[in-house]
C-alpha cells in the first residue's frame, strides 16, 4: 500500500510530489510527462515569484529539469475511479488498481462542458474508461467523444469490439478503420432511462446507439471520486486542504479561484504536509 497517491501532474501536483518525495513518502503520481497544458500553453507569465518574465514552455523546462533532479517518476494514466474504503483508497488508472493511505486530487478544472443525460446515464451505457467497459459493447454501436489524441490508442481498441463507431474528436484524428466514422458534429444529449438508446447531435440529428463513451483529459470530481463534498463547481478544502474524506486532499485550481501557479502551488505543499501530519498520525 503506498503512502499516497496524487493525481494530476500541473503545479499543484508537482509541488505536492517534490515534498513527499523530501520527506520520503512512497507515492504514486498520476498524469502526463507533458504535465499539464495550461502550463505549456501560456504565452508569458509575470507573477510568478523568481521569474519576471517567462514563457509557459520555459517554465514547463524549469519543471522538466526539476522532476529529474528529485528523481521523481510520472505513472502515465489517467484516473477514472477513487474509492474510499473507510480505512484507505483504491484508485482505478486505466484498468489497475492502486492503494493508498492518502491522496491528494490535483487534476486541475475541467474545461469540457457535460452533455446533457451523461450524468445521469453514468454506468448506465455512459463510460469514462475504455479497457474497463469495452468488452461490453461487442458487436455493439457506440458514440466515442474524445479530446486529446493521446487517447486515440483507446478508439482503435474500441473498434475492434463494437460493430460500429461514431467518433467525435475535437482534433485532427489519425484513426483509420473501416467501422469508424469521424462526425465533424458533436454529441449535445444522451438519451436513455435504464440503458442508453441515442444522442443527439448539435446539429439536431439523432442517432441511436448502445454505448457512448468519453474519453477527456479530465473528469468532473463528483464522478471521480464517490462522496466527495463539491461547493460551487469546485472540490471544498480547508486550510490544511482537507476534503470531507479523511485522508483526502486538494490543491491547486480544483479547489477553487483564482486560478493560478503560485496558488497551485502553495496548495500542493500545504496539501503534502497535511499527508505527512496524517500518515503521523496513523502511525501513533
Ligand atoms: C493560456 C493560459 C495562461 C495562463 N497564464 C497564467 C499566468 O500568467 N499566471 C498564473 O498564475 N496562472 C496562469 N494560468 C493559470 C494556470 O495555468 C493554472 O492556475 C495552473 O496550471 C493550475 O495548476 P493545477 O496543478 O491546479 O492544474 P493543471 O495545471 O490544470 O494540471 C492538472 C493536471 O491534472 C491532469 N489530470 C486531470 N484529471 C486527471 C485524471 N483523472 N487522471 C490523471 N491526470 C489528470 C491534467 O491532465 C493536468 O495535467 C494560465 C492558464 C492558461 C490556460
Amino acid at each position: 500500500m503506498y503512502d499516497c497517491i496524487i493525481i494530476g501532474t500541473g503545479p499543484g501536483g508537482l509541488s505536492a510530489a517534490l515534498n513527499l518525495k523530501i520527506h520520503q513518502k512512497d507515492v504514486v503520481w498520476f498524469g502526463s510527462k507533458d504535465l499539464s497544458d495550461k502550463v505549456t500553453k501560456a504565452e508569458k507569465i509575470t507573477n510568478y515569484p523568481g521569474f519576471p518574465e517567462i514563457s509557459g514552455a520555459e517554465l514547463f523546462e524549469k519543471f522538466h529539469a526539476h522532476i529529474a533532479r528529485a528523481g521523481l517518476g510520472i505513472t502515465e494514466k489517467t484516473v477514472t475511479n477513487v474509492m474510499y474504503s473507510g480505512s484507505h483508497f483504491m484508485v482505478l488508472a486505466e484498468n489497475e488498481v492502486y492503494e493508498a493511505k492518502t491522496v491528494i486530487l490535483a487534476m486541475g478544472v475541467m474545461a469540457a462542458k457535460l452533455m446533457e443525460g451523461e450524468e445521469e446515464l453514468l454506468g448506465k451505457g455512459v463510460s469514462y474508461c475504455a479497457t474497463c467497459d469495452g468488452m461490453l459493447y461487442k458487436g455493439k454501436k457506440i458514440a466515442v467523444v474524445c479530446n486529446a489524441p493521446k487517447f486515440e490508442h483507446e478508439v482503435e481498441y474500441l473498434a475492434d469490439l463494437a460493430s460500429e463507431v461514431l467518433y467525435f474528436p475535437t482534433f485532427e484524428s489519425k484513426v483509420d478503420k473501416e467501422n469508424v466514422k469521424i462526425g465533424k458534429d458533436a454529441p449535445v444529449k444522451i438519451h436513455g432511462e435504464e440503458r442508453v438508446t441515442s444522442i443527439t447531435l448539435r446539429s439536431g440529428a439523432t442517432e441511436e446507439v448502445d454505448g457512448v463513451f468519453c474519453l477527456r483529459n479530465a473528469i468532473v470530481p463528483t464522478k471521480l471520486v464517490s462522496g466527495l463534498k463539491v461547493e460551487h463547481g469546485h472540490i471544498a478544502a480547508d486550510r490544511r486542504m482537507a476534503t470531507n474524506l479523511s485522508g483526502c486532499f486538494a490543491a491547486g485550481d480544483c479547489t477553487g479561484r483564482p486560478y493560478q501557479y503560485a496558488k497551485a502551488v502553495g496548495e500542493g505543499n500545504v496539501a503534502a504536509h497535511s499527508v505527512i501530519d496524517f500518515l503521523a498520525s496513523l502511525e501513533k
